[in-house]
């Protein structure tokens, strides 16, 4: 050491640092500075030597250290300080060091790059003032703490939106963060002007088992309850007004105040959540305080922009379900033959694609049934176009009566269908054929005289493809079209 400086404030330290350069610059520029300068190349290697001496300076240089892997063995030397102070020298690059490791707990910091020069000369500046001890939190800083906290749980809730209860119960989570809340609610109104209590959570403590269907009698239907007028949540979704009951007295509702006061609550603000347009709103947030306490005009401003994300998570639920229910008809109407509601030809294939591997996969027999309305075009000829139509629904009606759940009825072309039926051997097959020849021939069909049908049954052969045992069975249909018609053939192998 070459020089004494700041005799008075001189302490020990450990800087820490994974490049043995910046280790030696470190020490080169800095060493006279301190009583003692000890090194380490990473975070294990540091708490073992403060586990043996402590240093009165913690100088983490986060350069080259990775965020995503050293941040929780670093964030750990912080929480061990004890209110010793700590300095993070952080990369102008990624200043996300700063809040994740504060989250551990309070650091100084100088952002970098700095020379070993500028390093020295703002140590010096900081050992001669000495470096602040960990500071004691105001009220109001942690007051401003639990405010933000309660923003960012918020937003996250809206990852949830997808789900409207999910995302209720997020966001009144994240609101009982707000100081002196110990309930947190949301309604909202769904269709015909049901006002629901669509979540709730309460504080472990104090308002433990509240259930607010309990107190409000009813978790449904609640534009309608007596309460409506009393309770703040209520009345802030019926109105569209912020409601503030700072004693559950003033309400006029004795049985409500005692109920409220029963689980130690003293104060009850209802929040509407707005509507996307002009109209009523779209719900509101409810919550219960435990002592009456005054707010501030910040505070009643991020109620109302709390109010508003609920909306926006709220609106994002309903686009999501809208959107989901547009995918189901699109999807139906791409699978769908449009005239009997079947399964159209190519989702027919599809499905006999994956009924193939289920097959394969599970060693289990899978049987396909073609059939064809027999002399059709008679139907069409005599009785016209419309009654051929009700003829097809009503063969594919009789058919799909017949089927298990698990089998599929495909309309594979103008008059001619294909049942997939999985689990189900030729014989099997051949017996489910004929059950709908006999009940076709059966049906009353509006208008004009019985069908009859032909019909192909074939058995998935073992290394088969879905192309071959489809050729197999249309030889069988034709076949059995020669035969007279109105029966059921087997296929060749
Ligand atoms: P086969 O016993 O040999 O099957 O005689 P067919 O008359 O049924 O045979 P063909 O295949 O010659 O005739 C099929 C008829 O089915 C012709 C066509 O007009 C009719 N058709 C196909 N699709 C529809 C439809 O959607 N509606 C109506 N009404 N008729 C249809
Ligand atoms: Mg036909
Ligand atoms: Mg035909």
């Amino acid at each position: 050491m070459s020089q004494q400086e700041g005799a008075g404030t001189r302490t020990t330290g450990l800087f820490v640092n994974p490049v043995g350069q910046r280790r030696a610059q470190f020490q080169h520029a800095c060493a006279g500075l301190f009583d003692e300068l000890r090194v380490a190349d990473g975070a294990e290697a540091a708490a073992l030597q403060l586990a043996a001496q402590p240093a009165g300076l913690l100088v983490l240089d986060l350069d080259r250290f990775d965020l995503a892997i050293d941040l929780p063995a670093l964030g750990q030397l912080v929480a061990g300080r004890a209110g010793q102070p700590v300095l993070a020298l952080c990369p102008f690059t990624n200043a996300r060091w700063l809040p994740a490791l504060m989250a551990f707990g309070p650091l100084e910091y100088a952002i970098g790059p700095l020379s070993p020069e500028e390093t020295r000369s703002y140590l010096h500046a900081r050992l001669q003032n000495g470096f602040t001890p960990a500071p004691a939190v105001s009220p109001a800083e942690a007051e401003l703490a639990a405010l933000l906290a309660v923003r960012s749980g918020a937003q996250q809730a809206l990852a949830e939106a997808d789900d409207t209860i999910r995302f209720g119960e997020r966001l009144c989570a994240a609101l009982l963060g707000w100081p002196g809340v110990v309930h947190a609610a949301m309604f909202q109104l769904r269709g015909g002007g049901d006002l629901r209590l669509e979540a709730q959570h309460g504080q472990h403590q104090g308002a433990a088992g509240l259930d607010l269907a309990q107190v409000l009698q009813r978790g449904e239907r609640l534009l309608q309850s007596p309460l409506r007028h009393a309770f703040p949540g209520l009345l802030a979704a019926a109105s569209g007004e912020m409601a503030l009951l700072d004693a559950p007295e003033k309400a006029g509702e004795p049985e409500l105040a005692q109920a409220l006061g029963a689980h130690g609550v003293r104060m009850v603000l209802g929040l509407p959540i707005p509507a996307s347009g002009p109209g009523a709103p779209r719900g509101a947030l409810c919550l219960l305080f435990d002592h009456a306490r005054p707010f501030s005009r910040a505070q009643l401003t991020a109620f109302d922009d709390l109010a508003q994300l609920a909306a926006f998570g709220l609106r994002m639920a309903e686009l999501m379900r809208e959107s989901e229910q547009l995918l189901g008809r699109v999807t139906h109407l791409a699978t769908t033959d449009a005239l009997t509601g079947v399964a159209n030809r190519r989702h027919g294939e599809y499905l006999m694609e994956l009924e193939i591997k289920r097959a394969r996969r599970y060693r289990l027999p899978l049987a396909l049934v073609a059939f064809d309305i027999d002399r059709f075009r008679n139907v069409n000829d005599t009785y016209g176009h419309p009654v051929g139509d009700m003829a097809l629904r009503t063969v594919a009606d009789t058919a799909r009566a017949l089927l298990r759940a698990n089998d599929v009825l495909v309309r594979s072309g103008g008059e001619e269908f294909q049942v997939i039926a999985p689990h189900t051997s030729a014989i099997d097959g051949l017996k489910l054929a004929e059950k709908l020849r006999a009940a076709i021939e059966q049906a009353e069909i509006p208008g004009c005289d019985h069908v009859t049908v032909s019909l192909g049954v074939a058995q998935l052969g073992e290394t088969e493809s879905g192309d071959s045992l489809a050729v197999r069975v249309n030889a069988a249909l034709v076949r059995a079209k020669r035969a007279g018609r109105n029966c059921v053939e087997l296929a060749m192998q």
